[in-house]
């Protein structure tokens, strides 16, 4: 059995140290790049929304690594994602591949749920192999996001931006490689120490909230790269959700660490006080807590058509207006280019930053 997964930024990490926790053979799909994207958009329904445009292009340059079996995610809502698996499934029949797809639904907020799913992928694994496999991979995800957000926090403030990407792509490649969890910090302690070690600017930065659905927000390949690009033009950026965020929230039900899930769904009552679907809700309240943090501006990405997005962006012209605080949508398909998004995001940012100088002159 050869498993393979879909994309989803760094989410290779754990779910590579998971599977191998397991004793399963995992096959790692190539990143994903253009073409990745010309086979996904090829053979799947036009209106479907990009992430399933995306899997289809994963999955299909996994099998021709030799992968027989494709882990997905279920879901169920009132969005699209909770046939992802089953239109997905069906495209790749179509196409003539042979291969199994296991579907792993959300285990309820039961760890034993999801401890009996894991454990049902792997090939002679134990319960505890699994939970140790499990354990494994939350420390890996853990500590990529620390370099995650280190970047974040230094590329608008670094001279060398270039040197700080190179230095954090190893860090990343050095943590998918580590097999122990010493190694692990010890690749994350010395990532940072270099990070850190390199010369800054003396400019004032701007902060920035990226919120919207979370493929777009955590998929770098399918937003054009709106945090680098932010990050490169002097923006700090926070996004409403890291990886271990959603395990946390959505599939263990905030077991694992603190959660502020229900901080950010009384925030968005006052605007939308129901479930759409997807990160609908959040988004409006990820909105709300931004700008009460003192946030500069906040921008919403999403795929085209997306609908809790869509429902989404309806009133963020309030939360806008009522919190005070600059908001821009982008939403990205298959036709968004790299050149489009960058103007609109150095305009913005330039708007952002002359209020701001504007500001500081009225109070002297
Ligand atoms: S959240 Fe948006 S992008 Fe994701 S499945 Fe639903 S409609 Fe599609």
């Amino acid at each position: 059995m050869k498993v393979s997964f879909p994309h989803m930024g760094n989410m290779f990490i754990p779910i590579n140290a998971l599977l191998k926790g397991i004793h399963v053979d995992v096959v790692v799909p190539p990143p994903v790049t253009a073409r990745t994207l010309e086979l996904g958009v090829k053979y799947s329904p036009e209106c479907a929304c990009l992430p399933l445009k995306i899997n289809v292009g994963n999955f299909i340059e996994a099998m021709e690594m030799g992968a027989d079996t494709i882990v997905m995610a279920g879901g169920w809502g009132p969005c699209r994602f909770g046939y992802y698996a089953q239109v997905e499934r069906e495209i790749l029949r179509d196409l003539g591949y042979c291969f199994d797809m296991v579907v792993l639904e959300a285990p309820d907020s039961k760890l034993s749920e999801l401890l009996k799913q894991v454990k049902g992928i792997g090939e002679n694994a134990t319960l505890k192999e699994a939970y140790q496999a499990i354990k494994f991979a939350w420390f890996k995800l853990g500590e990529v996001e620390m370099l995650e957000k280190r970047l974040e926090y230094l590329l608008p403030r670094v001279i060398d931006q270039n040197q700080i990407e190179q230095i954090y792509e190893a860090g990343v490649r050095g943590i998918d490689k580590a097999e122990d969890r010493s190694s692990v910090r010890m690749v994350r302690l010395d990532t940072i120490k270099h990070m850190d070690s390199l010369a800054r600017h003396q400019r004032s930065i701007l902060k920035i909230g990226l919120i919207g659905e979370i493929y777009t927000i955590l998929e770098p390949s399918t937003n054009c790269h709106v945090a680098r690009c932010l990050g490169r033009i002097g923006a700090e950026v926070s996004r409403s959700i890291y990886i271990s965020d959603w395990v946390n929230d959505h599939l263990v039900g905030g077991l694992i660490k603190p959660s502020n899930h229900r901080q950010i769904l009384r925030s968005s009552r006052p605007y939308l006080n129901y479930h759409v679907g997807g990160h609908g809700r959040e988004t409006v309240g990820n909105a709300v807590e931004f700008a009460r943090s003192g946030y500069d501006g906040i921008i919403q990405i999403g795929p085209l058509t997306c609908m809790p997005e869509i429902v989404a962006q309806s009133v963020l012209g309030r939360v806008s207006e009522t919190e005070a605080i600059p908001c821009m949508t982008i939403y990205f398909d298959e036709h968004s280019a790299p050149a489009g998004v960058y103007t609109r995001l150095e305009a913005f940012i330039d708007m952002l930053q002359r209020k701001k100088s504007l500001a500081n002159m009225a109070s002297g």
